[in-house]
């Protein structure tokens, strides 16, 4: 088996656009800065992993327009292998951002091209996914791409749902681990079984975990901010407390984390390990501002304590 790690997601260009408030229906407002940078839940992940050491091949679609050239912005020159990423007909995938002085923010998300990452488009990398020792989805792509994804994955399948959409209940557990955050993993937890209370799973980390193990998963990380994750396995829960740094913006820490987590259990690392390591990395994401742009290079991580 191969060291490497396939990612099957997004990839987008962020416009993000800074308001004093939010524009009522009908008003035009003047924005101050406007700016276009890389991103998608995939290509974050994708990006991540590269930086934490890994040999990453990501599978994913932009259109043909100026914004794909932004959007592979970074990952270009990262090392990452961009040959499973196809140029189809529309648009790259686009994500409005619109940040209020408030520090809310309103987002239009326009999916075009990663709309065509579906089962086709994924099984026609069958090779590749079968020899991948990690291979990485998130919930930006369509669910039958997903899906394909697992089915064809010959190592480990790391899944981190988010958005939540729908996916088999099979896909869901096969995740070695799952990652979500509270409310992604409440939402699950739903999904697997249709009783569960989302709104006190959300406010229980602990027993949202353990409810997602009762209903099959094989390995759970619930990222919990500031306050680090949880990592259940086997028949322990292991706390993993996050490092002690000023955030600035925590954009992109979840990606980060996801990322720099499937590169080192490629490697062959323990999921704990990783997870320590994920911890690290992430936590130098939110001393910077935006998402890409944060992520921290393998030689930093190895330079921070805690
Ligand atoms: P998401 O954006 O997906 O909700 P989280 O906010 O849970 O993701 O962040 C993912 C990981 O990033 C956390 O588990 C933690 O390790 C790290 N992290 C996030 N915020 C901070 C912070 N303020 N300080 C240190 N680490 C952080």
């Amino acid at each position: 088996m191969s060291q490497s790690i396939v990612v099957v997601g997004s990839v987008n260009a962020d416009l993000r656009v800074t308001v004093e408030r939010h524009p009522r229906p009908g008003e035009t407002l003047l924005g101050g800065d406007g700016t276009v940078t890389p991103g998608g839940k995939g290509a974050n992940q994708a990006l991540a992993a590269a930086r934490a050491g890994g040999n990453v091949t990501m599978i994913g679609a932009v259109g043909h327009d100026p914004n794909a050239a932004a959007a592979l912005d970074l990952l270009r020159g990262s090392g990452a292998d961009l040959s499973g990423i196809a140029e189809v007909d529309g648009p790259t995938g686009v994500a409005v951002v619109m940040v209020a002085a408030s520090g809310e923010n309103e987002i239009v998300y326009i999916p075009g091209a990663n709309a065509t990452v579906g089962a086709d488009a994924v099984a026609s990398h069958a090779e590749l996914l079968g020899q991948a020792a990690v291979v990485l989805c998130q919930g930006e792509t369509p669910a039958d791409g997903i899906a394909r994804a697992q089915a064809l994955a010959g190592g480990r399948l790391v899944l981190n749902p988010a958005p939540v959409i729908e996916l088999p209940p099979e896909v869901i557990t096969a995740a070695d681990p799952l990652i979500v955050n509270e409310h992604e993993g409440a939402l699950v937890a739903r999904m697997l079984d249709p009783d569960a209370d989302v709104a006190a799973l959300e406010e229980d980390p602990g027993g949202c975990v353990g409810a997602l193990r009762a209903a099959g998963c094989r390995s759970v990380v619930m990222t919990l901010g500031s306050a680090g994750a949880l990592v259940a396995e086997g028949d322990d829960v292991t706390a993993i407390p996050a490092v002690r740094v000023d955030a600035v913006d925590t954009t992109g820490a979840g990606d980060a984390f996801a990322g720099a987590l499937s590169a080192r259990l490629a490697e062959g690392g323990t999921l704990l390990e990783a997870c320590g390591y994920a911890a690290r990395f992430a936590a130098l994401t939110v001393t910077r501002t935006g998402a890409q742009a944060s992520f921290p290079s393998a030689e930093e991580v190895a330079g921070l304590r805690g």
